[in-house]
């Protein structure tokens, strides 16, 4: 990638993540703003919280105090009630009930019989203290009692005095309270009960048995001076503090509860706690789930990044790819196995287990039973096995395919994946590569000929040679005696001409042998061959002897047609005849397969213009014409069908024809027979004249036997 490449690629990058920024400004500003909004959440809850608590807790002090108050107002009432009874004018055992009573009621420490005159008649002291008043004279209290008797009296009711401080002998002191009630006799004030209260024992034994821990209860005065007090408040850092009014007549007691907490600290009780707790970890929860969410978006993009890769990676393979559950239902295909087959993945998914769509109907049965027993015995061929598959147009192609069992994520057998190669282009491979192996080998062969024929040329030409010498020695000599053989008879003298022409004759076809192997030479050499402008019908005269020998032999007639506007044609003589005579050849042999009358096998030899600078030859015979399978190997080298044939003879014409710039065609000619022809180009007015050994008969053919 140059640098302009990465110019322009990381301009988009760099937007996508500039516009990233805000949304993790955002997100963040988010965050914050939840953590704000649960943390102050929890801090109302916890106030709100504490506040309900306190204020439960003040709730319940204030009930509490209420029956405090109630159970005082009780026991004072019974305490009354004890004290009506006490009858000094008609109970002659007073000292002893009221001695009882203060027995039972420690809150009573004292009970006076008081005449009308206040003055006290009896006195009875508690027996559980020393008599409060031994320090203190009794008549400093008088005016308090006095107004509590002059009030009892006026209401005809109980009264009670405030509350004032004997000092005790101890150091210590007591708080005392009395309660006068008028006796009446026959409508007449005939005296006062007055018991004293101690105030602290009030507290402790009417409230005593009630009063729970922490919590310590008191007697006070409007403006809040304790005046008796018991229990304890508590270690607690919070009090709370309740007040209720016990009215008696005459005097009026606060009931002061208190009650020290500890408990109003940060979590003022468990509900608080357990939802401030359920808070946090739903906290914590949700920042696991955002991690765990976090993960699973890497996770899912990783695998969406693995899917586009290994789709990517199927789109390109060439290999086709198919997956089948275990009941041969194709469950997956690419695109490299559709275009194979030529039939959409939608045709083939989930099709039918068989048939295959691609399975070709004559194979169908054994694919079938093939497929039914790699199934049940899960024996796989290793390196797969080669099959025939058909593409939707019919046509058929071979494939290979390779099949492995397909496992799931819980090790499960699910089905097989199979990879399909098409063999298609292969095998065309391989048989164009046998094809080139065999032309291969002719080739060799056709150089070994070629280098045997040079052999043999070479071998030839001595022997040639010395014949061609011998010859005219001979001639030589008889020339030499034939002044005496003119004088012999006649028939020595006819004898003499005949041996004369024979010699002549000889040493002329020695010669010509000479030529035509220094032709084959020349050509096996691929030499440069000599080109000369030959009248056409002299190449046909030149090899009518042979061509007659033969068409004698086999009963052929030979028909010759020649134009006679012919021009010259530029060629090498000898080659081009030796072209027409195996053509002929050919054509006589073909003609000996078709078992007709020997009138009827008429091989015809024409010679025509052909266009405006060439001259056509062609040989044409009735035999039995040529094969389509013969046609196609007709000029490879050493194909024949005769048990005698090398094979060579239409290799080597068209070679020749084909140096002479022409082209060795052939057709079949109807009804029957064949028809073989060239055209050779006309000589100009420069081409070299013909060689006289040229125009004269020729030796036999070099291409045939
Ligand atoms: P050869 O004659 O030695 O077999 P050729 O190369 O001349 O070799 O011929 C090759 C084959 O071509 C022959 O074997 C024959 O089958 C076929 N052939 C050649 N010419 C003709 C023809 N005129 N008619 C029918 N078949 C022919």
């Amino acid at each position: 990638m140059n640098a302009d490449d990465g110019a322009t690629s990381s301009k988009p990058a760099w937007r996508w993540l500039g516009g990233l920024q805000p949304l993790r400004k955002s997100r963040s500003l988010l965050w914050a703003l939840l953590v704000l909004l649960v943390g102050s959440s929890l801090v109302l809850l916890i106030w709100l919280a504490g506040r309900y608590e306190s204020s439960a807790a003040q709730e319940r002090l204030e009930a509490y105090t209420a029956d405090l108050a109630t159970q005082m107002r009780q026991g004072m009432s019974r305490n009354l009630r004890s004290l009506q009874a006490l009858q000094p004018d008609r109970d002659p055992a007073w000292q002893a009930h009221a001695h009882e009573l203060l027995q039972q009621r420690r809150e009573l420490i004292r009970v006076e019989w008081r005449d009308t005159e206040l003055r006290p008649d009896r006195v009875s002291d508690s027996p559980y203290r020393p008599p409060a008043f031994e320090s203190f004279d009794r008549s400093l209290s008088a005016a308090d009692v006095g107004l509590a008797c002059r009030a009892a009296q006026r209401f005809n009711a109980p009264a009670y005095s405030n509350s004032y401080f004997v000092p005790q002998s101890n150091g210590m002191g007591l708080e005392l309270m009395d309660v006068c009630l008028p006796l009446m006799a026959t409508g007449q004030l005939i005296g006062f009960t007055v018991a004293t209260y101690a105030l602290n024992d009030m507290l402790s034994e009417l409230l005593g048995a009630q009063l729970t821990r922490g919590h310590a209860v008191s007697f006070a005065e409007a403006d809040g001076t304790r005046l008796a007090m018991y229990g304890s408040a508590g270690s607690g850092r919070r009090l709370f503090v309740a007040q209720q009014l016990v009215d008696l007549s005459g005097n009026t007691l606060v009931l002061r509860l208190e009650s020290r907490q500890g408990t109003a600290d940060l979590f003022p009780n468990l509900l608080t706690a357990l939802v401030t707790a359920m808070t946090l970890a739903l906290c914590v929860v949700l920042l696991m789930l955002v991690r765990d969410m976090r993960r699973r978006l890497k996770v899912e993009h990783d695998l969406a990044e693995a899917l586009a890769f290994r789709k990517a990676m199927e789109n390109s393979l060439n290999t086709g790819l198919r997956a089948r559950d275990l009941e041969g239902r194709i469950t997956y295909v690419n695109p490299a196995f559709c275009q194979m087959v030529g039939v959409r993945a939608e045709e083939l998914l989930h099709h039918r287990a068989s048939p295959a769509p691609y399975w070709p109907p004559e194979l169908a049965n054994v694919y079938q039973d093939r497929q039914t027993f790699r199934m049940a015995n899960k024996a796989l061929p290793r390196g797969g096995h080669e099959s025939v598959f058909m593409r939707s147009d019919g046509t058929r192609f071979p494939v290979l395919i390779i099949e492995a069992p397909l496992i799931n994520a819980l090790g499960k057998h699910t089905g097989w994946m199979s990879a399909v190669l098409d063999l298609s282009e292969q095998k065309r491979a391989e048989e164009i590569s046998r094809a080139s192996q065999d032309r291969l080998q002719a080739t060799a062969r056709l150089a070994m000929v070629g280098e045997m024929a040079s052999l043999l040329s070479h071998e030839l030409n001595q022997p040639l040679a010395a014949i061609s010498s011998y010859a005219n020695g001979s001639l030589n000599v008889l020339r030499d005696t034939q002044a005496a053989l003119l004088t012999g008879t006649p028939e020595q003298r006819r004898l003499s001409g005949d041996l004369e022409m024979a010699l002549r004759r000889i040493a002329e076809q020695a010669g010509r042998a000479g030529k035509v192997i220094k032709s084959v030479h020349d050509f096996v050499r691929r030499r440069e061959q000599k080109r000369e402008a030959v009248q056409p019908m002299d190449l046909i005269d030149a090899i009518m002897p042979l061509v007659s020998l033969q068409a004698r032999k086999l009963g052929v007639r030979v028909v010759i047609t020649a134009e006679p506007s012919c021009p010259q044609v530029l060629c090498d003589p000898t080659m081009v005849e030796q072209v027409l005579l195996n053509l002929a050849r050919n054509g006589m042999q073909a003609m000996q397969a078709v078992p007709e009358q020997a009138s009827d096998r008429v091989l015809h030899l024409r010679v025509q213009r052909s266009g405006k600078n060439g001259v056509e030859f062609s040989v044409t015979d009735v035999g039995e014409g040529i094969a389509e399978e013969v046609a196609s190997q007709l000029f490879t080298p050493f194909f024949t069908t005769k048990d005698e044939g090398m094979g060579l003879g239409l290799s080597l014409c068209r070679t020749v024809v084909e140096q002479h710039g022409s082209s060795l065609s052939f057709k079949a000619h109807p009804p029957r027979g064949t028809v073989f022809a060239f055209t050779l180009s006309a000589a100009t007015p420069d081409s070299p004249p013909p060689s006289q050994a040229a125009l004269t008969p020729r030796l036999p053919a070099f291409f045939k036997p």
